[in-house]
């Protein structure tokens, strides 16, 4: 009945034959329910101990990495530093993509830059078989903050539209305009290799490899303007998705994703950081509700990264994913908040250790120190595995059903187990439920609970912390999501 996981490999497995009580108590609401719910289903689910043997003890195997498929190894195979140096090797040749630059010069400016992307996801597309199609959503940026005349701002873009549940929207971005020292200063150059051709160059890789793929759900990959100036394209485009009622379940920006030699001159070429904030600033009316029940760690842009965490780790990506708890970096931003202000789950990738005198900086030699943002300081297989980590997030998200609905935990009366409820999502084989320790950052343990609405689960929800995530073919999962009351 999907009830036990069959490979108790782990050292926090019990042995055979230690299976306890302990477990999941019932589960009901869709066609396997009535096998689950009575003694069977508690005495599957065998105890185990918490991460270094902490409290509470509890049901359910450990949380584990999930595996990729055969797909996403192809797809990880095919991401190919050499194409990502080309991007980024081209958008510097644009000399500045300072977003008050010439729109119409064919060779210096932010318009040749704008229509080589566009040019490249248009022949990307032909791959397709028309499955993906490329527009330049744009509008006019009246004079505002660091943009000083009414200004075209202009994003390019390429939605992989999905087979199954093309309604449900994941997106990848970077951000193709380069600033100098000087942020209005839209003619020096300004190469922005790292800030962020890197980024456009995940972008336009991934959709590349892509292309001739059939996700299930809808893949967004973005190239947008305006970023230096005040987040000016994300915003548009993610207000956009708000109006037009898009359920976007996942944003990542890719932003200074180019150097793995940090500033002190040390390299760390495996690690990338993932930046995701826990409450809006100020709290949204749902950051409060989870406030009320110290979710505060549970916000649905955590989740997404902890989920990114599962899926495209070291062993499939060459990659160690640092996921940090915070919105980004003290006195920096990104794009992530645009889509985050509009109510969407989003997170930002960096490299792990950045050399300030290669960003925001004019191209120029100083005591010897060469400053700017040039294409020397990027490291192409570094970007590569960027890709890679996107890639796995990005491929493993459309692949699976999406993060479970109206997810509630029952509060009616003092109880000391957890009952859980959720919309059942006919896409969905299953469900299971996850927990963690309260003082532990990720999901710990997992309980199968088959194709069911609720379960409960004899676990205090006092004490530790719950989410449920939905199973798709071949087990994908979806990122968990954390209950609320049920009111
Ligand atoms: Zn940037």
């Amino acid at each position: 009945m999907g009830i036990s996981d069959p490979t108790p490999d782990a050292p926090l497995d019990p042995p055979p034959g230690t299976a306890t009580r302990r477990g999941l108590i019932a589960a009901s609401g869709g066609l396997a329910a009535a096998g689950l719910v009575g003694g069977t289903a508690a005495e599957a689910a065998p105890g185990a101990p918490s991460p270094r043997g902490s409290w509470p003890s509890g049901p359910g195997r450990r949380n584990r990495p999930q595996e990729p498929g055969a797909e996403l190894r192809a797809i990880l195979r095919e991401i190919d530093p050499r194409r990502i140096r080309r991007t980024i090797e081209t958008l510097v040749s644009f000399g500045t993509r300072h977003t008050l630059s010439s729109q119409d010069d064919p060779r210096r400016g932010i318009g040749a830059a704008r229509d080589w992307i566009e040019a490249e996801l248009r022949r990307i597309a032909t791959t397709s078989g028309g499955r993906m199609v490329v527009d330049v959503p744009s509008y006019v940026q009246q004079p505002a903050s660091r943009i000083p005349t009414p200004t075209r701002i202009s994003n390019v873009r390429a939605t992989l539209h999905g087979g199954t549940d093309p309604d449900r929207v994941y997106v990848v971005s970077g951000h193709y305009d380069s600033r100098a020292s000087d942020v209005m200063d839209a003619v020096s150059d300004a190469p922005g290799a790292d800030d962020d051709a890197s980024g456009v160059a995940v972008s336009l890789e991934l959709a590349r490899v892509m292309a001739t793929r059939r996700p299930d759900a809808t893949i967004v990959f973005l190239a947008v303007a305006g970023e230096e100036q005040g987040l000016y394209g994300s915003t548009f485009t993610a207000q956009q998705y708000r109006a037009d009622g898009t359920d976007v379940q996942g944003m990542f920006t890719n932003d200074i994703v180019g150097a793995s030699r940090g500033d002190d001159g040390s390299v760390d070429d495996r690690t990338v950081r993932l930046f995701a904030e826990g409450l809006r600033r100020p709290p949204t009316d749902d950051d409060l509700a989870r406030l009320a029940v110290d979710g505060e760690n549970d916000s649905p842009a955590r989740e997404l990264a902890r989920f990114v965490g599962e899926v495209a780790g070291r062993e499939v990506t060459g990659m160690d994913v640092q996921v940090v708890y915070r919105l980004d970096r003290y006195l920096r931003g990104g794009d992530h908040l645009s889509f985050l202000r509009a109510g969407y789950p989003a997170a930002r990738f960096t490299e792990p250790a950045e050399d300030f005198a290669h960003q925001h900086q004019d191209v120029r030699v100083e005591d010897g120190r060469q400053y700017g943002d040039l294409v020397e300081f990027c490291d192409m297989d570094y970007i590569a595995r960027v890709a890679r980590v996107n890639g796995a997030a990005l491929w493993s998200l459309a692949t699976a059903p999406g993060t479970p609905r109206d997810v509630v935990v029952d509060t009616a009366a003092l109880t000391n187990d957890t009952t859980l409820r959720w919309t059942r999502d006919p896409a969905a084989t299953g469900y299971e439920v996850v927990w963690r320790p309260t003082t532990e950052p990720t999901w710990t343990h997992v309980i199968p609970v088959g194709a069911v609405s609720s379960a409960t689960i004899d676990l205090s929800k006092d004490d530790v912390v719950f989410g449920v995530r939905a199973l798709g073919a071949g087990g994908r999962r979806s990122p968990a999501a954390f209950p609320l009351p049920a009111r």
